[in-house]
C-alpha cells in the first residue's frame, strides 16, 4: 500500500489547524502544520507535500505571496494548492487562480467540501494555466524576486532580534551573578564591622569609631546598590512575587513624609502633600508600591537644590467619563533642575541618567548625588505590573532657571 498523502496546512489559528487536522487525519491523510507564510514556504520546499492548504490571512506575508513563492520552485510547480480565506473580497477568487491556486474555499469551512476538494486535487494534480503573455511571465518573475528580497530581510531581522535578545539576556545574567556574588562578601564585611564597633578598644577610641562609621556607611550604600541591581532584574524577568491587597496611597504618601523628614530638613526642602480625602484604594502590593513612590520622591529631593519645594498630589478620576474605571493619579512635582525633553523617555531605561556620570557622588539625597540609574527602571516595572503608567513632564534641563519636573503615576483603583 502506498504511504498516506501529505497535506501541508498553512494556518495561523490554532483551532482551525486542529480542526482541519482532525478531519483530514480521519480521512487517512498525514497533516503537517505551518503557522506562518515563511514557515509554510520552508516546509513546502522540504517536504514536497501532496497538497497545500493555504490560509490567505497570515501574520507575516499574505497567503498569495507565499503561493507565488512556492510556485517558483520547480519541484513544487505541480503541487495542488487550495486557498482558504475568511475575507469576502470579491476578486480574491480570481487572484487565487491567477497566482497559481487550484481551488478556493471560504471560511468557515464546509467539511464535506474540504474533504472532496482535497481528494479531487490530490488525484488530479495541479494544472498550470498557460501564461497568456510575455508581460505576465516577467511580472511573475519580478514578484518572485521581490519576495526573495523580503525573505532575506525577514531572515536578517530575525537574526538581529535573536542577537539583541541574547545580548539583553547576557547583560541581565551578568548583573544578576555579579550582584549575588558581591552581596555575600558585603554581608561578611558588614558583620565584621559591627563586631569591631563593639570591641572596647574601638569604642573607647574616637578616631577609630569615626573611621568605622565611615566604613559602615559605605557598606550600607553598596548593599543598597546591590539590592537595586537585584530588583531591576526581578522586575525585568517579572520574577517578583507580589502580594495583592487593597493599598492606601494616602498612607504610603504619609509614610514617605516621615521617612524623608531628615533629608528634607538637611537640604532645607519643603514637602507639601495634597491628597484628595476620598482617594480610593488601589489593588496592589504595599511594599512594592511604597518602593516605587519612594524612589520618585527620593529623586525629587536629589535633583532639587537646597531651599526648593516638592509637592505630592493624589486624586482620582474616571477614565472614560462613564464611571467604568476609576484611576488614581499621583503627581510628584519638584522645583529642581528639570529633565531635557530628549531624555524624558530614556531615564526609565536601565542605567540611564540625564546627568554626567563622571559628576556623580554616592549620596542618595545630596543635591545631584549619583545613583545607579536603576531607580526609575524599577519604579516603572512596579507600576506597569500593577497595570499602571508612569511618565515625566518637564520643560527641560536648566540648573540655573530650575524648571522642575513632574512625575505622573496612574494606577487603576479597586
Ligand atoms: P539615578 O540613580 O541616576 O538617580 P534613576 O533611575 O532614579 O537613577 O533616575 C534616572 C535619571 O533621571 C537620573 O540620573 C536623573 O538624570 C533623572 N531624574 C530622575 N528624577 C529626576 C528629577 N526629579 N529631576 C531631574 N532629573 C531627574
Amino acid at each position: 500500500m502506498s504511504a498516506s498523502p501529505t497535506v501541508l496546512n498553512v494556518e495561523d489559528t490554532q483551532e482551525n489547524r486542529d480542526l482541519v487536522r482532525r478531519i483530514l487525519e480521519s480521512e487517512g491523510y498525514q497533516v503537517v502544520d505551518a503557522v506562518t507564510a515563511l514557515d509554510g514556504i520552508e516546509k513546502a520546499v522540504q517536504l514536497r507535500p501532496d497538497l497545500i492548504l493555504m490560509d490567505i490571512n497570515l501574520p507575516d506575508l499574505d497567503g498569495f505571496t507565499a503561493v507565488t513563492r512556492i510556485r517558483s520552485f520547480s519541484h513544487l510547480s505541480a503541487v495542488p494548492i487550495i486557498a482558504l480565506t475568511a475575507r469576502s473580497v470579491s476578486n480574491d477568487r480570481e487572484r487565487a487562480r491567477a497566482i497559481g491556486c487550484d481551488s478556493y474555499l471560504n471560511k468557515p469551512l464546509d467539511f464535506d467540501e474540504l474533504v472532496s476538494e482535497v481528494a479531487r486535487f490530490i488525484a488530479a494534480g495541479h494544472k498550470e494555466d498557460s501564461l497568456a503573455t510575455e508581460r505576465e511571465y516577467y511580472l511573475k518573475e519580478q514578484s518572485v524576486a521581490l519576495i526573495e528580497e523580503l525573505e532575506r530581510k525577514f531572515a536578517e531581522l530575525k537574526e538581529a532580534y535573536q542577537r539583541l535578545k541574547h545580548l539583553e539576556e547576557a547583560k541581565s545574567n551578568f548583573i544578576s551573578v555579579a550582584s549575588h556574588e558581591l552581596r555575600t562578601p558585603l554581608t561578611v564585611i558588614h558583620s565584621y564591622t559591627q563586631m569591631l564597633q563593639m570591641l572596647p578598644a574601638v569604642s573607647a577610641d574616637a578616631t577609630a569609631k569615626e573611621l568605622l562609621a565611615g566604613v559602615t556607611k559605605g557598606v550600607a550604600r553598596l548593599q543598597e546598590i546591590m539590592n537595586d541591581m537585584v530588583s531591576v532584574i526581578r522586575v525585568e524577568l517579572s520574577d517578583s512575587t507580589y502580594n495583592f491587597a487593597p493599598v492606601s496611597i494616602r498612607h504610603i504618601i504619609r509614610t514617605l513624609d516621615h521617612e524623608q523628614a531628615a533629608a528634607l530638613a538637611e537640604r532645607r526642602l519643603t514637602m507639601t502633600m495634597n491628597v484628595a480625602k476620598d482617594l480610593p484604594m488601589v489593588s496592589g502590593d504595599l511594599k512594592q508600591l511604597h518602593s516605587a513612590l519612594s524612589r520618585i520622591v527620593a529623586n525629587a529631593i536629589k535633583y532639587t537644590p537646597d531651599g526648593g519645594q516638592i509637592t505630592i498630589s493624589a486624586r482620582s478620576f474616571e477614565q472614560d467619563g462613564e464611571g467604568n474605571q476609576s484611576l488614581v493619579e499621583v503627581v510628584v512635582a519638584d522645583t529642581g533642575v528639570g529633565i531635557a525633553l530628549d531624555k524624558q523617555k530614556l531615564i526609565f531605561e536601565k542605567f540611564s541618567t540625564a546627568e554626567n556620570v563622571a559628576l556623580h557622588s554616592t549620596s542618595k539625597t545630596q543635591f545631584m548625588g549619583g545613583g545607579t540609574g536603576l531607580g526609575l527602571t524599577i519604579a516603572r516595572g512596579i507600576i506597569e505590573s500593577h497595570n499602571g503608567r508612569i511618565w515625566v513632564e518637564s520643560e527641560g534641563y536648566d540648573p540655573q532657571k530650575l524648571p522642575g519636573s513632574k512625575f505622573f503615576i496612574l494606577l487603576p483603583a479597586g
